[in-house]
């Protein structure tokens, strides 16, 4: 049976009550997800979760889409992986092809987990260098790499490096006329672990997302921007047939029978609830309005520190709330960027320092993550804290 979702939309401006979050995490912070006898509305209401995400994310079908709650992104994305390894082997043995090579197509824009799958789950990854200044995967590179043995494609919405997103809708194309002319049928698996709460509400008309063909499975970090405490990432897939069988596992617990796809047996139930809390409570609408927000304090953020003169911007902060920065001439040298870094911890403020992942020249690079939390007061501080730092230089 297929369950019905929906997003509320209010008319009103959603209040978020944060104490009532906060009271009901207090209420379930002993229960184990697993414990389905004891609470049988929590599948109901992961279910729940599932579907509302599935909705933002366009699924075609929402009796077909299919998907769990994990403990973060790095799992979704590993066992999302593994059901292309299983669904390409399954093709190749019904062909009867060899079926004892696979690859694994990704940018070295990816997360670390992404190189924790190819290594754990024995698939070897063809890693493609990004291009000079742009940290992003482009079709033309993908489409150099790609062969009947590659059992997916790596996406970022957003990448850990530059917040940058991938050129998805373009590797999408290409992924379906390769599909026409060659016959081989290479799924796309998106990480949105930190866009996909973020676009679907900034730029609905984004296409990134189940919308297209190929993409057949996305993860997101539910306690990145979905408004959760650590630790929850969700998995999708587009429908049934992307999920092997043979990898849901029946688990018969206390009389009930579990359709189980994880690592995990173990695991708290609190965040799913508070996710659903957050769904009911805040509606789309209230997403919106904070997704919003957010992308308007980092772009003020921005504009200031652009400002001082000192910085110029690596990522967007059009799309996601997040802004990478290279310090100018004459400050350009990496030795620069490490030491604002190390200053600005002295007065509490954590911002990272980083290379670039480029293979041909160094950029070294600083990043700060404009979370809902964020005030314009704070906006201020920084700015004055950094303008401190820089004219003892
Ligand atoms: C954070 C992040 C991950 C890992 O997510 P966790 O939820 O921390 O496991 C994977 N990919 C990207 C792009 C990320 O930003």
């Amino acid at each position: 049976m297929c369950v019905g979702y929906f997003w509320h939309d209010f008319t009103q401006t959603p209040v978020y009550f944060a104490n009532s979050a906060e009271a009901l995490l207090q209420q379930v912070v002993g229960q184990n997800f697993i414990d389905q006898f004891a609470y049988p509305i929590l599948e109901e209401i992961h279910q729940q979760v599932i579907g509302h995400i599935g909705e933002l994310f366009n699924a075609p079908d929402k009796c077909e889409l299919i998907g769990t709650a994990t403990v973060g992104s790095s799992e979704a994305i590993m066992l999302g992986l593994l059901a292309h390894k299983f669904t390409w082997r399954r093709q190749r043995e019904q062909t009867r092809q060899p079926s004892d090579r696979p690859n694994i197509v990704m940018g070295n824009n990816v997360h670390v987990c992404w190189e924790k799958f190819s290594l754990y789950f024995d698939v070897p990854s063809r890693v493609i260098p990004v291009e000079t200044n742009q940290c992003i995967l482009t079709a033309d590179q993908v489409a150099k790499e790609i062969d009947e043995n590659t059992i997916a494609v790596s996406c970022v919405l957003g990448n850990t490096y530059t917040a940058q997103l991938d050129e998805i809708a373009n590797i999408n194309d290409l992924l379906l006329s390769v599909k026409q002319e060659r016959g081989w049928d290479i799924p796309i698996h998106v990480d949105a672990a930190i866009g996909g709460f973020i676009t679907p509400f900034a730029h609905p008309e984004l296409q990134w997302d189940f919308r297209l063909e190929q993409v057949k499975s996305i993860n997101v970090s539910n306690h990145k921007f979905g408004l959760v405490y650590p630790g929850m990432g969700t998995l999708l897939f587009r429908d049934r047939s992307v999920l092997p069988e043979e990898l849901v596992f029946d688990v018969s617990y206390m009389g009930n029978v579990l359709s189980n796809y994880g690592l995990n047996f173990s695991r708290p139930s609190a965040m799913v609830l508070l996710q659903y809390y957050n769904f009911l409570r805040l509606g789309k609408a209230g997403y919106r309005q904070i997704v919003l927000e957010t992308l308007e304090k980092a772009q003020a953020l921005e504009s200031k520190l652009l400002a001082t003169g000192y910085f110029e911007t690596v990522s967007d902060s059009n799309y996601l709330p997040i802004l990478v920065l290279r310090l100018k001439h004459p400050y350009a040298h990496p030795t620069f960027a490490v030491e604002l870094s190390q200053k600005l911890r002295e007065r509490h403020w954590v911002v990272p320092s980083y290379a670039l992942p480029l293979t041909t020249n160094t950029i070294q690079v600083l990043r700060l993550v404009v979370k809902q939390n964020w005030t314009f007061d704070m906006i201020e501080l920084i700015t004055k804290d950094i303008e401190e730092i820089m004219t003892c230089y």
